[in-house]
């Protein structure tokens, strides 16, 4: 390993290691049952075995948990009456509560779920207009430690990470919402299958939990997404970059929105730590970055702030020769933020630039805003117990 290889692994521990102080607390309900979800397929065999149960039952239950989506012991039709009562009264296949459910007019639709301590976060579905699927945004935090300036979400400190049971456990809520699991002939979900980590909080600073969660709903045996099918979205985590495109390979989406250090220091704080060259850099050495799976740059178009023709040339500037293409986001607004959304001629003027330069550059059409349900929107009233005492 040479020094900056080095470098980076105890930078990648540090981050580990501070990110578990804000692990969720244990799965134990009141009653002393645990929960399956979110469980590994080890962690599952372990409790199966520690039952006294056969192995091949952990394959079963597995199947009937993701793959059929029961949450009943009952349903397990391939499983004798005797053991479904065992396995009831030990375990339960939990879901978050949902606070409130909102649908848009555009029919995006919002979740407040809690979880079993209160704490609260949210989830949205948003709809393809033209296809009959969409994609499931899934917070990974609730709050975030990051402060980027135009993020309503940022305006909440973090309260805690979401554990692999809440992360997955949004997904398969959603799903419920929907009905969306194999019908009894064998139909496969179509509307819920893709997932986007962009809703509250930095995944790569809850990198243990996310890719826990990640390969559950990555395992063939049930959901089964591909990890094509899965986009995280990060302001730039360097070193933990890295390790979830050697680790996951999903499809990388990076918040950019500045092409100069001192714009991104301002609206991106952690650009002080990871500056704009070294988010470039891992940007390269992501393994997906190749023609077949671009990265996504995602860039929000902040009126008079950083939408100039100049930082349009800029940018393409930037990211020449990456397999890449960029997202340019309107600004939505949200109780209090600071920005106005660029015009609409210079939003049309940077999408040119960056698509005459070769780069696709779709602007993202804002969605759920009336229900205060579009990137950056996100916020929940839940607070650190601590930061609540001493107030
Ligand atoms: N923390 C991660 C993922 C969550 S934010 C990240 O920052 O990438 C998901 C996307 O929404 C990011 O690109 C973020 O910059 C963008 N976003 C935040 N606030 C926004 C707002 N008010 N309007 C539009 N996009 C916003
Ligand atoms: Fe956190 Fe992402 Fe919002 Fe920044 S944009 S405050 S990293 S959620």
């Amino acid at each position: 390993m040479n020094d900056t290889a080095i470098l980076t692994a105890a930078e990648r521990e540090r981050i580990l290691a501070k990110s578990a102080l804000f692990d969720p607390p244990t799965a134990a309900l009141p009653d002393g049952r645990r929960d399956l979800v979110g469980l590994s397929r080890d962690e599952l065999a372990a409790e199966i075995a520690a039952i006294g149960e056969a192995s091949f039952r952990v394959k079963q239950i597995w199947h009937w948990i993701y793959h059929q989506g029961a949450t009943d012991f009952s349903r397990m039709s391939s499983i004798a009456k005797p053991l479904q009562q065992k396995l009831a009264e030990r375990f339960v296949i939990g879901r978050p509560a949902v606070a409130t459910e909102q649908t848009s007019v555009d029919d995006t639709r919002k979740w407040l779920f809690r979880f079993r301590d209160g704490q609260e976060a949210e989830t949205v579905y948003i709809p393809d207009p033209e296809e009959d699927r969409g994609a499931v945004c899934i917070s990974s935090q609730v709050g975030c430690t990051l402060s980027c300036r135009f993020c309503h979400t940022g305006t909440q400190t973090l309260v805690r990470n979401l554990g692999a049971p809440e992360i997955v456990g949004q997904f398969m809520a959603a799903r419920d919402s929907y009905g969306e699991w194999p019908s009894p002939k064998g139909e496969t979900p179509r509307l819920l299958s893709t997932i986007v980590l962009m809703g509250m909080g930095e995944p790569l600073y809850n990198y243990a939990n996310v890719a826990k969660a990640m390969r559950i709903v990555m395992d063939n045996e049930g959901i089964g997404l591909s990890r094509r099918r899965i986009t995280l979205s990060t302001s730039g985590v360097v070193p933990m970059m890295d390790r979830c495109g050697a680790e996951l390979g999903v499809n990388l989406a990076v918040s950019l929105h500045a092409v100069t250090d001192d714009l991104r220091d301002e609206l991106v704080p952690l650009n002080r730590k990871y500056p704009i060259a070294e988010v470039l850099a891992a940007c390269r050495r992501y393994p997906s970055a190749s023609n077949a799976r671009r990265i996504t740059f995602e860039y929000i178009m902040l009126k008079g702030v950083n939408d100039s023709e100049a930082e349009a040339r800029e940018l393409v500037r930037l990211i020449a020769g990456l397999p890449a293409k960029v997202n340019l986001i309107p600004f939505n607004p949200w109780p209090g933020s600071k920005y106005e959304p660029s015009t609409k001629a210079a939003l049309d003027k940077f999408a040119r630039i960056v698509n005459e330069a070769g780069f696709a550059s779709p602007v993202r059409t804002p969605r759920g805003r009336d229900i205060l349900a579009a990137c950056g929107q996100l916020r929940t009233e839940s607070r650190r117990e601590r930061a609540a005492v001493s107030s």
